[in-house]
């Protein structure tokens, strides 16, 4: 059945207000909707009487007006992809819903979670800006669970923090990246790549994974991890924007690698800046998978 669209937080509240007993599940996103995102969906749908989807280009995280100008909107293409992975409600509010005249309020996670990585490239801004747009949401939908992808594993680590802060009443559940047989994370952006950037961009993958393997082989040590990966990127012509390896809860940096730790890291492909990360657990083997073709380049 075709979910109903609703462009108000009003509509919203009235036409989820029957269903609140049997479980809410939320899953935001900027729309041009793909494989990772109807997997959030699927998984709010096992969990959930009813399903919301939001679809808002949040112009407030974006550091870039030409980025957000080039963000993809297909939201026709949306709907009939939100139906077939369950979604009964689509919120899509305007820009003027989110944030009308006289909208003066900043919700802003301080520390290490929202200044490391994505924060110290792109500033404080826009986490901010997530924090807010993902506060006023929740709000509007009132979700029991809420699903976020491990592929924007720093905000993950960022609404964790502000919901328990601020103590909404919401559970929070991170899924899987995923993944492109050649290993490249699924992008909204990836539709902004040529062909030749594209398969470029399947040296994102390749280097997190060539960490994996030395991380496989016992090493422990931040630096020569992220060096494999920047040796990986290399091979391909790219610079990344950074490779980091920091403690997977607190961001913090660490010294070696004993306790979960989060390896992530940013490129720019010709006109798109692409992130990716892998956790990296001692005594757990879960690699990348990369289909034959691109494991031969290696
Ligand atoms: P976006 O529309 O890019 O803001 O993403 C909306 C939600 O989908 C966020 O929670 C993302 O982390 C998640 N997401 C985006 N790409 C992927 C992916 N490849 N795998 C899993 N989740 C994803």
């Amino acid at each position: 059945m075709s979910p109903r669209i609703v462009r108000t937080v009003a509509e919203l509240r009235a036409e989820l207000a029957p269903h609140r007993a049997d479980g809410i599940g939320f899953v935001p996103t900027m729309g041009a909707l793909h494989e990772g995102h109807l997997a959030l969906l699927r998984a709010a749908r096992d969990e959930n009487g009813t399903v919301v989807l939001s679809i808002f280009v949040n112009p407030t995280q974006f550091g870039e007006a030409a980025d957000l100008e080039a963000y993809p909107r297909t939201e026709d293409r949306d709907v009939a992809l939100a139906a077939e992975a369950g979604a009964d409600v689509v919120f899509a509010p305007s820009v003027e819903e989110m944030y009308p005249a006289g909208f003066a309020t900043t919700v802003s996670v301080g520390g290490a979670v929202a200044e490391t990585l994505e924060g110290a490239l792109r500033g404080r801004s826009h986490f901010d800006g997530v924090a807010t747009v993902v506060a006023k949401l929740l709000l509007a939908v009132q979700p029991d669970r809420a699903y976020f992808g491990a592929k924007d594993a720093q905000q993950v680590v960022v609404v964790r923090r502000m919901v328990e802060d601020l103590g909404i009443p919401v559970e929070i559940v991170a899924r899987p990246t995923s993944r492109d047989a050649d290993g490249l994370a699924r992008s909204s952006r990836n539709t902004r790549l040529s062909d030749a950037e594209r398969e470029l961009a399947a040296a994102l993958p390749r280097s997190l994974r060539a960490a994996q393997d030395a991380f496989a082989d016992g090493v422990r040590d931040p630096r020569r991890l992220a060096g494999a990966v920047r040796d990986e990127l290399a091979a391909a012509g790219l610079e990344p924007e950074y490779v980091e390896i920091v403690d997977a809860g607190s961001l913090e940096p660490i010294a070696e690698v004993v306790r979960p730790a989060l390896l992530a890291l940013a490129v720019r492909v010709g006109p798109v800046r692409l992130i990716d990360n892998v956790v990296l657990v001692p005594g757990v083997d879960d690699r990348i998978p990369l289909t034959p073709v691109e494991r031969s380049h290696r």
